[in-house]
């Protein structure tokens, strides 16, 4: 078996990648994998499966950058982020953290790294406590950690925070309630950041919000990014979110890793067919080019995690799968022309991506 390509240190990939110049990465996925047994039966449970809800996934990201993963619902993603968390167990594989192996950690030697990793999830709505002040809440990783224990100075640190992430202090006594769901998110980005991480993962952060609010969201984790140094790994079933936001963008499905690119290269040329088909799902605003753009619409059901499709795992919704080849042959992550890199033996032509995105390779 070959061994996989380097999925993000630009320096080492072949002439014509975009990945941005070598920096140091901050996190680096290895074969993660996590695999959600099947049992049977109620007494004497024995497994007869597993649902391989993330197979194989290696990728690294760069302090300061804001690598994106996208896919449908189902293809792992989120899963992937708990891992990198450890809010899940991986079943195996290794989630380097500064060249630390995290994944075998136990919780007790994890609590001083919690401190450097932060979520933000995507129900502003569920992940607040309702019975709980704003200010309690933002207070909650100063109090679990112990770094202010002094209830005036934890005050003004809230306040200050509050006022960092676009709410008004003198709501610190309000209940999460009396927010709209844009401002719960901010909150939510407010705890998040509480403590200065140095990685945050956003699952989501924005799906559950209007449209309208979504912009401004998007505009604030932005704006901490810059501000702050922050590494953010952002999760999204839309690539039309991700777009500015992100650095570079892994497209997974069903479980892998299918593309990875910077975010200019993934929508100038993408060479997956499943990313050619998020996106010609992507709105274009000018009708002239909506006009003249051809949707591609997957056939089929994404297939089940427990019992995926042989070899590449697309083949039964691709438009350009080969049978005898791409249900046989399993593709790899290798460097494609232009740059990305793609798991696929036939990637689509410049031409094939113009007729599906006229303002790309076209
Ligand atoms: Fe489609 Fe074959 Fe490429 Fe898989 S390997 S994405 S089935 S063309």
């Amino acid at each position: 078996m070959t061994d996989p390509p380097d999925l993000g240190k630009g320096a080492n990939l072949s002439k014509g990648a975009t990945v941005p110049p070598k920096r140091e990465p901050i996190i680096e996925v290895k074969d993660l994998k996590k695999h959600f047994p099947i049992k049977k039966g109620i007494i004497l449970a024995r497994q007869v499966g597993a649902v391989r809800a993330v197979d194989g996934v290696s990728f690294d990201v760069a302090a300061g950058e804001t690598l994106g993963i996208v896919g449908e619902s189902g293809c792992g993603k989120s899963t992937t982020a708990r891992l990198i968390m450890r809010l899940l167990d991986p079943t195996s594989g290794q989630i380097l953290y500064q060249g630390q192996d995290i994944a075998t950690l136990s919780r007790k030697e994890l609590k001083p790294l919690r401190r450097d990793m932060q979520m933000i999830f995507q129900d502003p709505y569920s992940s607040l406590n309702p019975r709980k002040t704003v200010g309690s809440i933002i207070s909650e990783p100063f109090i679990i950690h112990g770094t202010e224990t002094d209830e005036d100075k934890r005050k003004k640190l809230v306040q200050e925070l509050m006022d960092q992430v676009g709410l008004n202090p003198e709501h610190y006594n309000r209940l999460p309630h009396e927010f709209s769901g844009g401002q719960r998110q901010r909150i939510g980005v407010a705890r998040a950041i509480a403590l200065k991480p140095k990685i945050v993962v956003a699952d989501e952060p924005v799906s559950a919000l209007d449209v309208s609010i979504q912009a401004q969201i998007l505009n604030l984790l932005r704006d901490l990014q810059r501000d702050l140094g922050l590494t953010i790994i952002f999760i999204a079933h839309d690539l039309s979110v991700v777009r500015h936001m992100c650095d570079r963008i892994a497209v997974m499905y069903l479980g892998k890793v299918v593309e990875l690119a910077s975010a200019d290269e993934l929508y100038a040329r993408p060479r997956h067919p499943y990313t050619g088909a998020l996106l010609s799902a992507v709105p274009v605003p000018d009708p002239v080019l909506a006009a003249a753009k051809k949707r591609q619409i997957l056939g089929g059901d994404v297939p089940s995690p427990a019992n995926p499709p042989s070899a590449c795992r697309f083949h039964t919704r691709c438009p350009k799968a080969v049978m005898g080849t791409c249900d046989v042959d399993e593709p790899q992550l290798e460097v494609k022309d232009g740059g990305s890199i793609a798991a696929c033996h036939f990637p689509l032509t410049d031409r094939e991506v113009g007729a599906q995105v006229p303002t790309a390779a076209a």
